[in-house]
């Protein structure tokens, strides 16, 4: 038995915005654009909405405020912003961080007086319309019902609500060209973990998630190191773009495991990318994992034939390379934290607090 489910319309395909500006007409009549401090302007997106938006005469405010691992603050602010305004649609631009954002601040801005902490009660609340125009291809936020904030306290949290899904999202890969090479490759390993992470949860019990995840997980491995050779190569980027939404799509279906639990400390407190922070974890737990299935695994990971082959596609893209501190302390918070999230419930084995210990302890550097 296995279901199916994605209310968010797709569009793909060089200058997609423009050929398809009448969507926004059926959105709304007022936009509030979110984003981060420069992607959508380097990435040339913003000017390309801008322009759709003028012509149809559809009059919109900027929150551009959005800072990597956007906080409660940033969307408390964007959506008292929001619900001030007349604006009756959001418009993501950016990484997933703007994604994100806007998904929060469409729901605080919603609903008049609702904070942060509101939307991880598991209530099911309404949203405004939104829109995203991705310029990273890695998180999925495109096509998924996901958010994720980091609290005061510095803790990543995650919410979704059947009114997060994007209504529409355009996928332009011109706008992911612009990417530095450090976002190109974690967000890439992002997909990658997604894709994999999402099928160990799955087991090929979804014949349809295995199908993407399986198809994500081959155009990664075979497309990363072109994208790498020429960075302005839009073709290139258009398949890993493909991938990383496959991928979005699966674990819109799935959730993901401990890897993504064990990485979120070391992107709030120690600044690695989200995705290479993944790819740190990724191995270890995955061993374990296999250590009482390993069909599972092998399954999760096709077509790559095994861990080891896996651990040196992601050697060759810098994981071994990141250098990191942790005090005994940090290991200790993490690992307890980590072994409480909720993603364990996704992830099959023995996974306590003392593994966590050893897992952070595995990535210090000599
Ligand atoms: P990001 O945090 O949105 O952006 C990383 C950096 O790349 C920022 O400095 C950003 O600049 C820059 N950037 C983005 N696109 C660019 C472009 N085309 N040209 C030049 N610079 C560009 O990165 P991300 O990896 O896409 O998103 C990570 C966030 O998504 C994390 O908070 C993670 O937890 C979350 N996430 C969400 C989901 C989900 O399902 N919703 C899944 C996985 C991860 P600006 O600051 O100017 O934008
Ligand atoms: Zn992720």
């Amino acid at each position: 038995m296995w279901k199916y489910f994605l209310p968010t319309r797709v569009f793909s395909g060089t200058k997609t915005i423009s050929h398809n500006n009448e969507l926004f007409r059926e959105i709304g009549t007022n936009a509030f654009i979110v984003t981060g401090r420069s992607s959508a302007i380097k990435s040339g997106a913003l000017d390309d909405v801008q322009e759709v938006l003028d012509a149809l005469d559809i009059p919109s405010t900027l929150f551009d405020e959005v800072e990597e691992n956007p906080s409660f603050s940033t969307i408390e602010k964007g959506g008292k912003m929001l619900s001030n305004s007349a604006c009756d649609f959001v418009l993501a631009i950016g990484g997933g961080s703007p994604l994100d954002a806007a998904k929060a601040i469409s729901v605080v801005g919603k609903n008049g007086n609702c904070s942060c902490r509101d939307l991880f009660k598991g209530k099911d609340l309404p949203a405004f319309p939104i829109v995203t125009v991705p310029t990273t291809s890695g998180t999925g936020s495109e096509v998924t019902q996901y958010s994720i904030l980091t609290d005061p306290e510095g803790s990543k949290k995650g919410f979704g609500m059947p009114s997060t899904f994007p209504r529409i999202s355009f996928l332009d890969a011109r706008y992911t060209v612009t990417m530095p090479v450090d976002v190109t490759i974690s967000t890439a390993l992002d997909a990658l973990s997604h894709s994999i992470e999402g099928e160990a949860v799955n087991k090929g019990q979804n014949p349809l998630v295995k199908m993407l995840s399986k198809e994500a997980t081959k155009i990664i491995k075979q497309s990363l190191r072109e994208v790498l050779k020429n960075e302005n190569d839009v073709s290139s980027r258009e398949r890993i773009q493909f991938a990383a939404t496959l991928a979005g799509i699966v674990i819109a279906h799935t959730g993901t495991t401990a890897v993504h639990a064990a990485g979120y400390p070391l992107s709030s407190f120690k600044g690695i990318k989200h995705g290479m922070a993944n790819a740190l974890m990724l191995i270890g737990i995955f061993e374990r994992i296999a250590k009482t299935d390993p069909n599972r695994i092998s399954g999760a990971i096709e077509p790559f034939t095994d861990l080891d082959e896996l651990n040196a596609f992601l050697q060759e893209f810098g994981v071994g390379r990141v250098s990191l501190q942790l005090s005994e302390e940090e290991i200790e918070k993490w690992s307890d934290q980590t072994s409480k999230a909720s993603h364990l419930k996704k992830t099959p084995g023995d996974f306590d607090k003392q593994f966590f210990v050893n897992l952070y302890k595995r990535i210090i550097s000599d």
